[in-house]
């Protein structure tokens, strides 16, 4: 094999994701719903995204409307108006929305692979009839409540209750940390009842649901998280989803969502990397710039193999979701591998900005602090390390 020598040997510079020519393995259907997005965020995201994160505060309703319009929400889905993409793409645009922000990213996945893949996977015919489509539009907002105050990690000992009350059930506990609650229409909500653990379908507007906004988060500002108090919240018989039976229901939501979680971690330290290459090879030190230090290039050369490792990891795992073989301890691994990588990534871009990282001009420090809370959500790295750790021994290690 011979190495091409028509270019010259420097000002040739390459993006990360571009070393391995990995875009040509992506059909070509999916390199356009990838641009697609990625023109979305261009536009919609990026000019707004340093404000909104000051602030504390997205216009989520807005956002919903224009990704319900380009099909991104509940995007793998089919039937009731969502769009039946292949998870492989579903996953770049998780990586495109993330390359924006992991808090924007949240929103499409909660809405789409947790709150929607509930209603789509155990619901009744009625109930994905109700609710799927203005959720699919972003005109109905959805959140899921798994996490409690004082159950996370084991949602197994969850203290939230539904009795039967005649035909009817009464729900009565709290939910925590749960994104878009403060703006959602409706709650997937999981509950512990005499039959074991079952799932809800609450409209926000009932008696007795309160939502509140979790203030003073460091991580996903740009995202609404919030608290929900639910006080003998009565429901009618048709409230439940018939086909969730057990924790296991809501765990394979979960697993959903973290598939999303393995793309879309790629986008932000996607973003961080190339924030960071730009300033490295325009910030000047001691004469030149930073990016010709042999010491930054160790750290560029380490990112970038890094991403790319994530990516073919995505790739692969999308592959596999595809043709319907994906189990969740192989999400696990991405999961771990992608997060922890991207949160080093951004950590590592960070320094290379100098005292320029700190600054909220630039987008390095707002990914690292959301990865933060995305190494946290949808099972954290420990559980993670402990679900392939069961599977490589044998033993469990939590249950
Ligand atoms: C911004 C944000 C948005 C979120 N959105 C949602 C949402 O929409 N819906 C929802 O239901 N939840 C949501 N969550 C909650 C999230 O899923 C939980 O925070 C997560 O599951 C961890 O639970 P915990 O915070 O209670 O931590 P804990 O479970 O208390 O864990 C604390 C630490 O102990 C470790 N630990 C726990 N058990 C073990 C063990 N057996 N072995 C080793 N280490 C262990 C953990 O890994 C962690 O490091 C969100 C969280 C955040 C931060």
């Amino acid at each position: 094999m011979t190495a091409r020598t028509d270019q010259p040997r420097t000002n040739r510079r390459s993006y990360p994701l571009e070393l391995l020519d990995l875009d040509a393995t992506l059909a070509e259907e999916e390199r356009q719903i990838r641009d697609v997005v990625r023109q979305l965020v261009d536009t919609r995201v990026r000019p707004h995204v340093a404000g909104w994160y000051e602030a504390g505060e997205a216009p989520v309703r807005e956002l919903a409307v224009e990704f319900g319009r380009l099909g991104l929400l509940g995007m793998h889905l089919t039937g009731y108006g969502c769009a039946g993409a292949s998870a492989l793409a579903y996953g770049l645009a998780c990586l495109e929305l993330e390359a924006g922000d992991s808090g924007v990213r949240s929103l499409a996945s909660v809405q789409g692979s947790l709150a929607m893949y509930a209603i789509w996977r155990y619901g009744s015919e009625e109930q994905k009839r109700r609710w799927l489509p203005p959720m699919a539009a972003g005109e109905t907002i959805g959140c899921f409540g798994l996490t409690e105050p004082d159950h996370g990690s084991d949602p197994a000992s969850m203290a939230t209750r539904a009795r039967r009350d005649g035909t009817d059930w009464v729900l009565t506990g709290g939910k925590m940390w749960i994104t878009n609650a403060p703006v959602a229409d409706v709650a997937v909500i999981w509950a512990r009842t005499d039959d074991g653990v079952r799932g809800f379908v609450v409209p926000m507007s009932t008696p007795g649901v309160a939502a509140r906004e979790i203030r003073r988060k460091m991580s996903l500002r740009a995202s609404s998280t919030g608290e929900i108090v639910l006080d003998e919240v009565r429901l009618p018989a048709d409230a439940r989803l018939p086909e969730a039976v057990g924790l296991k229901a809501p765990l394979n939501c979960l697993t959903q969502a973290r598939y999303g979680i393995v793309w879309g971690a790629l986008g932000a330290a996607r973003d961080c990397l190339h924030t960071a290459l730009d300033y490295a090879t325009t910030r000047e030190q001691f004469g030149r710039p930073i990016a010709g230090f042999q010491l930054t290039q160790a750290k560029l050369a380490d990112m970038a193999v890094e991403l790319q490792k994530g990516y073919l990891l995505a790739l692969h795992l999308g592959r596999l979701a595809d043709v319907g073989t994906l189990r969740p301890e192989q999400v696990s691994v991405g999961k771990l591998n992608n997060v922890r990588e991207a949160l080093a990534i951004a950590r590592q871009c960070r320094t290379i900005l100098g005292a320029n990282g700190v600054s909220g001009e630039y987008p390095v420090l707002r990914h690292a602090n959301n990865l933060e809370s995305v190494l946290t959500y949808e099972g954290t790295s420990e559980i993670h390390q402990l679900v392939i750790g069961a599977r490589l021994t044998g033993l469990s290690a939590f249950a």
